[in-house]
């Protein structure tokens, strides 16, 4: 042989957790184009791809009214706000769950209230909503006023069971959909199970800007109005500050990129939809598969399985160079910043041991079914199945 050998056998390609780059690879004329228009208009606070984006969500998440704003935690804080929750109200939220979650809450100035989640779904269970609700109503300190359920990791939070509870408590119900835009519940969108739901862009969700952004939808013309008003200091069509308000606007440039990614979403779920039954056919029996249920249609923000062997999984993925991470490693109730509103360790059992044996692998719509393969073979061996 004339050709020289390589000295090793090259190390197998990496697979990311997330690829926000191939994605923008493969739309680069789409987003271009888009964001080179906006740029060259020079209207990059409230340019028209705002509305023209509004317009375009709220069909596809079937809710009459939406409202972009500057990220998700803006979008749940602006939300509480303009139901008048504050100081002396309680609000309800899963300890499974990113921190922004319940820090919206702070924010606006109430007090978080922990629930716990239900095993198989890993979201908010309905029941341990009943019992934290009556108790808050016992003590009789806080006033009850909301519930937040978290659509986690892309799936829709059980509605059809919170909201007879959320009722029989007089809570609104406010969607945390960070997770799960483009999922459905029964055939409906995220944006039309609950009166009020909101979303975030950040460059790792199912829909995605090139950095900061979220929105609201809502089905009342009136709350919208408000939220409108709000998301720009209070302020209303005369620059009269007729309430309290934030500086929470979407970047038209944002705008423009979502505009370019719109036409893909669903396409892009439908494949991850695809590779997450991969996933789930590759290593049954292996580990706890990723949660899903028959009614609905997953985001597939991220594929998270569950094992005992969690720390022996990552050490194999890592050596391999696959990409992985754990959310959420604490539930929020046990964080520095929110230990003051829960009960402590051992008080919400599933939250925690969630929080001890999940995993998340990458799931991304540019991935091949040969690197799922690896990533589940990896998984495999170490869990020893
Ligand atoms: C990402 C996320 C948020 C916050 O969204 P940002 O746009 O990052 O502010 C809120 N809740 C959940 C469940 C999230 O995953």
């Amino acid at each position: 042989m004339s050709r020289a050998e390589p000295a090793a056998a090259p190390a197998a390609d990496p697979i990311p957790l997330f690829d926000p780059k191939a994605q923008y690879t493969r739309l680069k004329a789409e987003i271009d184009a888009r964001v080179a228009d906006a740029l060259a208009r020079g209207a990059y606070v409230n340019g028209p791809e705002i509305a023209e984006l509004e317009g375009r969500l709220a069909e596809i998440a079937g809710a009459p009214h939406c409202i972009a704003c500057a990220n998700g935690t803006d979008a749940l804080t602006l939300a509480l706000l303009a139901d008048g929750i504050g100081p002396g109200d309680a609000v309800f939220v899963p300890a499974f769950t990113y921190v922004a979650t319940a820090g919206a809450v702070r924010l606006a100035g109430a007090v978080p209230v922990f629930c716990d989640v239900d095993p198989e779904s890993r979201t908010l269970d309905p029941a341990d909503l009943d019992r934290q609700a009556e108790r808050v109503r016992r003590s009789g300190r806080l006033t009850p006023r909301a519930v937040i359920p978290v659509d986690l990791y892309g799936l829709p939070a059980d509605y059809p069971a919170i909201a007879p509870v959320a009722r029989a408590h007089g809570l609104a119900v406010i969607a945390d959909a960070a997770q799960s835009m483009g999922a459905r519940l029964n055939a409906a969108p995220v944006g039309a199970l609950a009166p009020v739901t909101t979303v975030s862009f950040y460059p790792t969700k199912p829909l995605a800007c090139a950095g900061d952004g979220g929105a609201i939808f809502t089905d009342d013309a009136e709350r919208a109005e408000r939220l409108r008003s709000m998301r720009t200091h209070g302020t209303d069509a005369s620059r009269t500050a007729a309430r309290l308000g934030m500086n929470s606007r979407l970047d038209t440039l944002q705008a423009a990129v979502l505009l370019a990614k719109l036409p893909a979403m669903e396409t892009e779920r439908a494949r991850r939809a695809d590779l997450a039954a991969r996933y789930r056919r590759a290593l049954d029996g292996a580990v706890d598969p990723a949660a899903d249920r028959d009614d609905a249609q997953s985001a597939w923000a991220l594929y998270t399985v569950a094992s005992d062997r969690r720390e022996a999984i990552r050490s194999a993925l890592a050596a391999q160079n696959i990409g992985n991470s754990v959310y959420y490693s604490r539930p929020v109730h046990l964080h520095p910043a929110y230990r003051a509103f829960g009960d402590g360790p051992g008080s919400l059992p599933v939250s925690e041991g969630l929080a001890e044996r999940v995993l998340s692998l990458p799931l991304t719509a540019d991935m091949t079914e040969d690197q799922v393969d690896r990533v589940a073979a990896a998984v495999r061996a170490a869990a020893g199945a």
